[in-house]
């Protein structure tokens, strides 16, 4: 084993995900009960390219991941009514935005503890865009193809000599 094989084998998914220690937490949606008030916080207030789908907050079991463009189509385009009588609902009842056509329900996930040479193999072989990290069904960051590239780039600095390798 040499200096750069030790290096791959040794980084986790753990170690390249996000969020970081002092990052603020995942921007994650709710299964169902995220206003769309907050799914367009979220959409204003972040660039993040897609969103983890949960649970809830206190159990953060992953649901799928929805792409940051089909949330605001799915957003802007739905319809409010102002009839007396709603179609199914109550009239005091806000009718609901039903967004499950844009989820993936199954997005790409890892464990922590995955090597980073598995999920960098997965990457490509795949052609993923991000994938979740989990630990026994609970969601604890995600790792987007940048990052994976950004891992990458790092592991060449530190180690120019696997440049050669490569
Ligand atoms: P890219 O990595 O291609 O720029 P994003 O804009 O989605 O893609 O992500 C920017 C950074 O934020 C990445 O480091 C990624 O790991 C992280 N990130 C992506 N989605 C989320 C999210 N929903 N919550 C918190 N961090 C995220």
């Amino acid at each position: 084993l040499d200096v750069h094989d030790e290096f791959t084998h040794r980084t986790l998914a753990t170690d390249v995900m996000r969020p970081r220690r002092n990052d603020p937490p995942l921007a994650v949606l709710t299964q169902d009960s995220t206003a769309v008030e907050e799914a367009e916080a979220l959409i204003k207030d972040t660039d993040y390219s897609g969103f983890p789908v949960v649970v809830s907050r206190e159990s953060e079991r992953l649901i799928g991941f929805v792409q940051r463009r089909d949330l605001t189509l799915a957003i802007s385009d739905s319809l409010v009514y102002f009839t007396e009588d709603a179609p199914q609902l109550p009239a005091s009842d806000p009718q609901p935005l039903k967004l499950r056509r844009v989820l993936n329900l199954s997005p790409f996930t890892v464990t922590d503890h995955t090597p980073m040479e598995t999920v960098v193999d997965i990457f490509r072989k795949l052609g993923l865009r991000q994938c979740l990290v989990t630990r026994s069904g609970r969601l604890l960051g995600i790792i987007t193809k940048k990052d994976v590239l950004r891992h990458m780039a790092q592991m060449m600095n530190q180690d120019p000599e696997s440049i050669m390798f490569n």
